[in-house]
């Protein structure tokens, strides 16, 4: 489970494709954050489910101001809590990297390539970009990347893939260069996330299934096979859940409820929110918290699509009908808009793990794939060497 703290909604940045706009301030910065009732909020929510790690995000983090930022820092941390913090990484400071050494923070950066690329963040008020300033943006994001590799602090890098980084071959190269340098620099972590056009300017950029598809086919064989040392998403989520380990795999693959998502958000206010990805959706209180036993049961969505919209995906019991809160139509019942480059990569990494080793059973090949999601929903696994279920003690395998 995964908690996020949000000290703020906006940010001073306007990225084209920001999927926050609709509920931040861009460009503008607001802090009216109530820090006693965030931390409550935060001890209240690792009381009722325990959490290892505390996840800094926005909107911009670092907005805030240092001295509440320690504060809050050092609060979660004597909970018994890992910090890291998810930022646009343009606006750090001496006194930041000084902070995140005393607590031991990792920071991860928003980048969407070397410079020339990472062209859609960065300043778009309204769909028009302010060139210089995003020069001058691109610049300073690179160097505060390199500078938190330096100080052994970068955690991982968030990559929106869209057309201007992945369009054509030529971007594609320069992308897995500059992912190369980053691990050069001493990070391995990252995520290669679709695009999805939230707002008419970007959405000339917003690559279609069959384009994602090359894309990520393309840096896959170009690259990342033969780099096993790099740990980037959305690769070793596909692998894992084809060998029955979603658990180490992204929650777009692990059922999503929408109302009850795995991820919690504490809000400015102390509010307790759903996953911050779910915001747009006007969807602002979680779910209240039930004993563990009453949870809400988020094994639904995927059940009721896997008989429906999904019926005819051998794969729909992977994927899960993916991330709700970037559902068809905007609807949260039915399926990613990705779910089919999702389910062309599962097909994909099965047809290459079944080359190498055609004795394994994958979880692509379980007699009754809704048998397979209320297994694992149980705590079950799929055992691709045996074929059948290992369940914890009183299951059933
Ligand atoms: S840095 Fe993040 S929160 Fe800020 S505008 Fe860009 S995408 Fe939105
Ligand atoms: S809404 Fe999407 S990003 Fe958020 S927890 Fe669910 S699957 Fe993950």
């Amino acid at each position: 489970m995964t908690l996020l703290v949000m000290p703020t909604y906006s940010c001073h940045l306007a990225c084209a494709y920001c999927f926050e706009s609709t509920i931040g301030w861009r460009m503008k910065v607001k802090l009216d954050y109530d820090l006693d009732r965030m931390m409550e909020a935060i001890a209240r929510i690792n009381r009722l489910q325990p959490h290892q790690e505390a996840v800094l995000h926005g909107g911009e983090p670092l907005l805030m101001p240092l001295r509440d930022l320690e504060r809050l820092i050092a609060f979660i941390r004597n909970l018994g809590l890992s910090v890291s913090v998810q930022s646009s990484c343009s606006i750090l400071s001496e006194e930041h990297i000084k902070l995140f050494k005393r607590y031991n923070v990792r920071v991860g950066c928003s980048a969407d390539g070397p410079p020339e690329l990472n062209v859609l963040r960065g300043f778009w008020p309204r769909g028009k970009p302010l060139e210089e300033l995003n020069r001058r943006y691109r610049e300073k994001v690179q160097r505060n990347i390199e500078i938190l590799a330096e100080e052994k602090l970068l955690g991982g890098v968030l990559t929106i893939v869209h057309r201007a980084n992945a369009g054509d071959v030529e971007k594609l190269r320069k992308l897995v260069g500059w992912i190369n340098k980053l691990y050069e620099l001493g990070s391995r972590y990252g995520r290669l996330n679709p695009m999805y056009a939230v707002t008419p300017w970007s959405k000339p950029y917003e690559l279609s299934v069959d384009e994602l598809y090359r894309a990520y086919v393309w840096m896959w064989e170009n690259f990342f096979q033969d780099r096993p040392e790099l740990d980037w998403s959305p690769y070793h989520d596909l692998v894992a859940v084809l060998l029955g380990q979603e658990r180490r795999a992204l929650c777009w693959f692990n059922g999503c409820g929408f109302y009850d998502a795995p991820v919690w958000t504490v809000g400015p206010k102390g509010e307790v929110l759903s996953c911050d990805r779910t915001l747009g959706a006007g969807m602002w209180l979680r779910a209240r918290p039930l004993p563990k036993t009453q949870l809400l049961d988020r094994k639904i969505r995927a059940i009721a699509l896997c008989q429906t919209e999904l019926a005819g995906d051998r794969f729909c019991h992977l994927h899960k009908g993916g991330c709700p809160a970037e559902a068809l139509g905007g609807d949260w019942r039915r399926p990613s808009r990705f779910w089919r480059l999702w389910s062309r990569l599962l097909e994909y990494f099965e047809r290459r793990l079944k080359a190498l080793a055609p004795w394994l059973k994958l979880a692509s090949e379980v007699p009754d794939r809704l048998e397979y999601i209320e297994m694992v929903s149980r705590g079950c696994v799929w055992n691709p060497f045996t074929g059948r279920y290992d369940c914890p003690k009183g299951g059933r395998g």
